[in-house]
């Protein structure tokens, strides 16, 4: 049986044939754990494409290696039948009663081997991310380039358990427009898929967007309170507003925010407290236009809601639940309060911090839907390994809030797929759940259109018979054709940061 099953697909593989649904014939084996079938199937599946148009379904999915072949819509009364004509393939898995949707992209990630002097392998982070249907990491900004990009070769020749990998390698900075020019080509050099910047003044950013235009890398900036903001990056091109800063401070009428006297911006607990300050001072006018320019320049926005929660909600932030199991310990240390550690600034935090921190969410979370009406492209990014924020659960929580900010569930799956990959410059082949497109996609046990939390690699609970039973996660997050069984990934997470921590000894004191 299984032979002549086999002589039927090396016949349809390179040929036209490919693209005829064939009757299956005898059941198909299930799929395993990180390893590639030639013929992949995913079956009776709810689809949510990535292009903000509605579920339908049930269809067979058919990946041939890295690429999705088919979607073959069926006839629920010819499958009930027998009669229905379906992909043969050499593995499958059974998605009735699930939803499919393109795998996520991370817009916005990091890579750290390293916090606190206390090694974390990327290993951890990558597993986190598979595992909460990430298939697709932007990072933007490593500690280290040349493992950055160590990794990157690696997933690139496949012999990595990881998502693809962007390289939006750091600007650093620049003494001359000259020497940022000749920083650009060296990046470009090196091997960079784009870069990201932080903090220039004002000739050395025209400089360097000039320049990364010329040699072809796309530009994501994480302004600060500069002599710039995004006026400029408007009128010099940048792909991509990160966070919020530069946004509100194009909208002030006196030009700058109206800080105390004794403010010091060196000083992360001053600079956090007032940014949470900063949306209220924006003018809503000159803020409708800064938007509507962005969206005529074509500079779309990652807005990595997530990473700025603790700020409104600390105990929240604090208390989450996967901590327990999950939370690294290099992570775990470099949490702590302590004005050493970037986004550590929790020191003297008060409710009044908070409440302002929820005002400045409500302005921003309104500026957000204001720039999409207008035409702006939104992406999703977690930015996880600060401020609490854990890798990969981060980026399922930038998509609660973005439905907190009033987006529908379906345009939220196209910021965190579509609209991501066209961030990127990858629109015409990730994304997308469409034949021709790259075979990154997530099986997800429940209708993440009715409950976001589904997509939490722990799922969610439900009650059955008056119990408390859990439900829900990523069953499985195929990339580029190969499979991966979530709750196997967050075993070997699991495990991971068990050893770890049985390897830290009691602190000398
Ligand atoms: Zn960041």
């Amino acid at each position: 049986m299984r032979t002549a099953k086999i002589l039927v697909l090396a016949g349809l593989i390179g040929s036209a044939a490919v693209h005829t649904p064939v009757e299956a014939q005898g059941s198909t084996p299930a799929a395993r754990h990180a390893v590639r079938a030639p013929r992949f199937a995913i079956r009776n599946a709810t689809i949510i494409d990535g292009n903000g148009t509605p579920a339908r379904g049930p269809a067979d999915i058919l990946i041939v290696g890295d690429t999705i072949a088919q979607v073959v819509w069926l006839d629920p009364v010819e499958v009930r039948s027998g009669r229905a004509r379906r992909p043969v393939a050499d593995a499958e898995v059974d998605a009735t009663g699930k939803f499919v949707l393109p795998g996520l992209i991370n817009a916005h990630a990091h890579l750290q081997s390293d916090r606190s002097g206390v090694p974390q392998p990327y290993e951890y982070s990558f597993k986190l991310w598979l595992a909460s249907g990430i298939t697709t990491v932007r990072e933007v900004g490593a500690d280290n380039n040349d493992r950055l990009l160590a990794a990157r070769a690696a997933e690139r020749a496949g012999t990595s358990v990881s998502p693809r990998i962007y390289a939006y390698l750091r600007f650093g900075s620049a003494r001359t427009p000259e020497l940022a020019r000749t920083r650009v080509r060296a990046l470009k050099a090196e091997g960079a898929d784009g870069i990201k910047i932080t903090g220039l003044d004002r000739d050395i950013l025209v400089a360097m967007l000039d320049e990364s235009k010329k040699v072809g890398l796309r530009v994501a900036h994480h302004a600060g309170v500069e002599e710039t903001n995004v006026w400029d990056d408007i009128a010099g091109g940048t792909t991509s507003m990160e966070h919020w800063y530069g946004i509100p401070d194009a909208a002030l009428r006196d030009k700058r925010q109206h800080f105390p006297s004794d403010y010091n911006y060196n000083d992360e607990t001053d600079r956090f407290r007032w940014a949470g300050r900063l949306w209220r001072e924006a003018d809503p006018i000159l803020l409708d236009s800064v938007l509507s320019s962005m969206v005529r320049a074509n500079v779309a926005w990652v807005p990595t809601l997530d990473i700025y929660e603790a700020s409104r909600d600390l105990q929240r932030a604090q208390t989450q639940p996967w901590f327990r199991d999950y939370l690294h310990p290099a992570l775990e240390e470099y949490f702590k309060p302590d004005p050493a550690n970037h986004g550590s600034y929790f020191i003297g935090w008060s409710s009044t911090d908070e409440v302002y921190w929820q005002e400045n969410y409500r302005i921003w979370m309104r500026a957000m839907r204001r720039f999409e009406q207008l035409g702006g492209t939104i992406a999703c990014g977690d930015d996880a390994g600060f401020i609490y924020q854990l890798y990969g659960f981060g980026l399922i929580r930038e998509m609660e809030l973005h439905a907190e900010a009033g987006f529908n569930p379906l345009q939220i799956i196209q910021h965190c797929t579509a609209n991501a990959a066209r961030v990127m410059g990858e629109e015409k082949r990730l994304g997308r759940l469409r034949p021709g497109f790259l075979a990154d996609l997530i099986v997800v046990d429940g209708n993440p259109l009715e409950d976001l939390k589904v997509l939490y690699p722990t799922g969610t609970t439900a009650i059955v018979n008056g119990k408390s039973v859990p439900t829900g996660g990523v069953l499985w997050t195929i990339k580029g054709g190969v499979p991966y069984h979530g709750p196997t990934l967050m075993a070997e997470v699991r495990d991971m940061v068990t050893a770890a921590r049985a390897a830290q000894r009691p602190a000398p004191r």
